[in-house]
């Protein structure tokens, strides 16, 4: 009774609701993992993510070595080529059971659904659990049993299913008999994926630093999380969004922390504690949301209205944003530590993605994409919740109206500019006064920095104006 547990966006063996499945059903279990380099470029998934993946991958390994379940890595080209690779492999061991955590984008549920079919034919049980949020897709709905489209109501709702449920963190599966039919793959190393390298070395993928950086941050940080969470130039969230991406972390886990510090964090809407858990429920949120309408995950806005936004084509405009030359400081310095290292903090991805969509009128999708491309957390639903917010073409969304001033918000969130000169290096020696503005500077012709590529007071206008002649269509 062999079974074969498929991780995917999962890499751990706490808290694996599939895991957990495979291990009580099965004598043995084969773990595999598939890589799929042609589908990640198509998805544009950027190489540094894909090598915290790899590292994870070792350390996953080395733990599941010792319950007894040795990891393979397959790798095809694309989804289509996936059922049929994991045919093989389950042809190969012998397999009756196929375990996974479910996946809520749209090629991947159709990938998952071609294999069950596959496997069915072939009389393989394929079993697929909800796992990546604490409360399924699904299970938060309206009084008319429809999902939400609004977040506040959305937590509510959230909050009173989490206090009756109060889903727990599940254990490490126990150790299971070791299967002589399985020994080779135990021999087998984890290669590196046929992908372009992009090393992520400064994010530990051992299990102890990331659940004591979990752990730091609730004990340390949580309690002024509200005050801090803004200001880019201090470490003040917990960075665990690569974590919760891959899965080497689960919102549960978070969740438990959580509570295991704040247990009252529910009742205290104004703290940090409540905070940060509105920001896990965001999550779920976009989550719940790619799941009810396969439209997102397709380069679709959520509302249909926007479709006849008049958005402006320029190369030399988006390669300014992507390069970090808008000649905005808060925007350049965001752009530029993105394309260094593959992170960028909340505050900033809306204040950039606001104004590639609005100050430069550029389509979302060359913002998602360029996203994607480079974060280390690259993650389709919150990525495309997060661009359609800010591009104001999503549910619940930034009102079009409602445009960032980029100078404004570098005087609010970066008033010494700490954050600026630390990546925008031509403008360390420009004085407080001038920060945000340098172009105002007497001496501004000595930076060799670039003067602003649009006046955003009447961007601004252009952007409310198309946007209300795109309403007018409706
Ligand atoms: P914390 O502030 O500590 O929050 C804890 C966790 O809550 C995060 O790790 C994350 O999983 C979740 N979270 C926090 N804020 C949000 C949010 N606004 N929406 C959804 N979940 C949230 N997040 C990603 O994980 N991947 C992305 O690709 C991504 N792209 C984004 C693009 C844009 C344009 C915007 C505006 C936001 C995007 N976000 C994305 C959401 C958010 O910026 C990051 O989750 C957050 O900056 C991660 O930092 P942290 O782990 O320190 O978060």
């Amino acid at each position: 009774n062999v079974g074969l547990m498929w991780f995917r966006s999962d890499l751990r063996v706490v808290d694996n609701t599939a895991l957990i499945a495979s291990s009580r059903h099965c004598n043995s279990v084969l773990a595999v993992f598939v890589s799929t380099p042609m589908q990640w470029h198509e998805h544009h998934v950027a190489p540094i993510k894909i090598d915290l993946i790899h590292r994870r991958l070792v350390v996953l390994r080395q733990q599941l070595a010792k319950l007894n379940i040795p990891l393979t890595v397959v790798e095809v080209a694309d989804y289509e080529q996936t059922p049929q690779a994991i045919l093989e492999l389950v042809r190969l061991h012998n397999i009756k059971h196929v375990f996974c955590n479910k996946q809520y984008e749209w090629n991947e549920r159709q990938r998952d659904s071609l294999t069950a079919q596959l496997l069915k034919k072939h009389k393989i049980e394929f079993s697929a659990f909800d796992d990546e949020c604490i409360l399924a897709p699904g299970k938060v709905l309206t009084r008319k049993e429809e999902p939400f489209k609004v977040f506040t109501p959305f937590r509510r709702e959230w909050l009173n299913i989490y206090r009756m449920e109060m889903p727990k963190v599940m254990a490490i599966p126990a150790k299971l008999n070791r299967s002589e039919s399985l020994d080779t793959v135990f021999s087998k190393s984890c290669n590196q994926f046929t992908y372009p390298a992009c090393d992520s070395v400064r994010w530990p993928v051992d299990e102890e630093a990331i659940t004591q950086r979990l752990r730091t941050f609730c004990e340390e940080k949580v309690a002024v999380y509200h005050q801090k969470r803004d200001i880019p130039a201090v470490d003040g969230t917990s960075c665990l969004s690569p974590y919760l991406s891959i899965g080497a972390l689960s919102p549960r886990q978070c969740m438990a922390a959580l509570l295991a510090e704040f247990p009252l964090c529910f009742d205290e809407p104004e703290n940090g504690a409540f905070c940060w858990l509105n920001e896990i429920i965001w999550r779920e949120f976009y989550r719940h949301l790619i799941m009810a309408w396969p439209k997102l995950s397709r380069e679709q806005p959520f509302q249909n209205w926007t479709r006849h936004v008049v958005w402006q084509q320029s190369d030399s405009m988006l390669k300014a944003w992507q390069q970090g030359m808008t000649g905005y400081p808060i925007v350049d310095a965001a752009m530029r530590q993105l394309k260094e290292t593959g992170w960028m903090h909340n505050r900033l991805r809306m204040i950039t993605a606001s104004f590639l969509t609005k100050d430069l009128l550029i389509h979302w999708q060359f913002g998602e994409q360029w996203f994607m491309s480079q974060l280390i957390d690259g993650d389709l639903a919150s990525n495309n919740g997060g661009w359609q917010w800010a591009a104001s073409t999503g549910t619940d969304a930034q009102p079009y109206f409602r445009v960032f001033n980029p100078t404004i918000q570098g005087e609010r969130f970066d008033p010494d500019g700490s954050f600026i000169r630390t990546w925008v290096h031509e403008l360390k020696d420009v004085p407080d006064k001038y920060i945000h503005q340098p172009f105002l500077w007497n001496q501004a012709e000595s930076l060799n920095y670039p003067r602003p590529i649009v006046e955003h007071k009447s961007a601004r206008l252009r952007a409310i104006d198309v946007f209300k002649q795109a309403k007018s269509f409706m």
